[in-house]
């Protein structure tokens, strides 16, 4: 089949071409001046997308590394943490921490909908012994597509002495996160969602008050240790040899990234959230999520029971070279996932959609041929009329 694949899945995302040509630069010495100077850009850029001035580590692995060095950094064996879950994401931090050893209450929602903030506030409330060390959440859960209100939780957490631990792998820079202004102790993040490189980065934030709790800490620990991080940071190196190729890239998406405007970025997802909410609504199709909580990052459409979600993903890729996303554990065959986050345009989204309703016609579904089209036209239409 002629042109590229469309990668539509909520990570790994489509690369920029310019990104792609900076990862070809020759090797350097990662004990190296070059290295210090790229090593630091990076590490500046990458607090104004956290929105903090607190400390940014970086490690070479995909994002459940940095989850782990999360636990292994802030948490102590038999630690009490509440591991608030809203999906696959939220039970697989809660499973890290609880193999460390950690006493992990999970406190589950059901998969679709969001944390209830109250329900995180009476808890605490009720911890007035101040047992409980580390509150874990998802930022956006990849699995559902939903996203949590981190700044409501963040006043949850109130006077409680908690750390406040997010995962934001593909939530960060799709969706507003203020991580110094909400109070939010530790940020981790991953490098193939919004940061539109390749699979193998990940970051983790973290503030002051984390840093002590980690100064304390005795979990076992040794190639995540962000007290050796912070050290070699200091000389403008990492500790162990770093993945310097994809720093490269890295240096080059946040140029990108800077373009074009970290506010620009997030409303550019949001309205590409709204664009396939309302087209594949009009298609007949529901949707996983209700507005008010669904991610930036990606759709999770409910296909009909009739046809299967595996099936439809099976048309699209057969017939127009179009990867989506399955549902995972109990959600498969259940859901389908757009993944809108990244280096993607409208142009691919319009693409994508026209696809989805000529598969679905095929497959059997009664639909109008265009209707669902015409919605994500219109509303790119009115966009335009308003001067953006
Ligand atoms: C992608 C993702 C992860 C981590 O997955 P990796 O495959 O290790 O990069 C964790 N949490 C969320 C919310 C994610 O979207």
């Amino acid at each position: 089949m002629i042109g590229d694949q469309y990668l539509l899945l909520p990570g790994p995302t489509p690369i920029p071409e310019r990104v792609v040509r900076a990862m070809s630069k020759p090797m350097v010495n990662h004990r190296g001046p070059e290295f210090k100077q790229l090593l630091l850009e990076v590490t500046g850029e990458l607090k104004e997308v956290y929105q903090t001035k607190q400390h940014v580590l970086i490690y070479p692995a995909s994002g459940t590394g940095a989850l782990e060095a999360a636990v292994v950094n802030f948490l102590s064996p038999r630690d009490k943490v509440l591991a608030v879950s809203i999906g696959v994401f939220g039970d697989r931090f809660a499973k890290i921490a609880s193999e460390f050893g950690a006493q992990v209450e999970k406190m589950d929602f059901p998969w679709g909908q969001p944390a209830d903030p109250q329900r995180v506030k009476e808890r605490l409330d009720q911890d007035v012994n101040r047992e409980i060390k580390a509150v874990l959440v998802t930022h956006n859960e990849t699995s559902t597509g939903v996203f949590n209100d981190m700044k409501a939780i963040g006043e949850a957490l109130g006077s409680h002495p908690a750390l406040l631990m997010v995962d934001a792998i593909s939530g960060l820079a799709t969706i507003d996160l203020k991580m110094d202004e909400w109070n939010l102790d530790v940020v981790v993040s991953g490098s193939q969602k919004a940061f539109m490189i390749p699979p193998g980065l990940s970051f983790m934030a973290f503030n002051e008050k984390a840093l002590e709790v980690h100064k304390q800490s005795k979990m076992p620990r040794y190639y995540w240790d962000a007290s050796q991080g912070l050290k070699y940071l200091e000389k403008g190196q990492n500790p162990y040899t770093p993945a310097a190729s994809l720093y490269y890239g890295l240096a080059e998406s946040l140029r990108i990234m800077k373009e074009e405007g970290l506010d620009n970025i997030i409303e550019r997802h949001r309205n590409y959230r709204d664009m396939v909410r309302s087209s594949v609504q009009a298609m007949g199709l529901e949707l996983l999520a209700k507005d008010e909580y669904a991610s930036h990052a990606l759709t999770a459409v409910v296909a009909p029971e009739q046809i299967g979600a595996n099936q439809i993903r099976k048309f699209m890729l057969e017939q127009f070279n179009i990867v989506l996303a399955g549902g995972q554990q109990k959600l498969d065959n259940v859901i389908f996932r757009i993944g809108h986050l990244g280096y993607v345009r409208e142009l691919d989204l319009l693409a994508a959609l026209a696809a989805l309703e000529i598969s679905l016609y095929k497959l059997g579904w009664e639909i109008e041929l265009g209707i669902g089209i015409n919605k994500a036209q219109t509303f790119i239409l009115n966009k335009t009329q308003k001067g953006d």
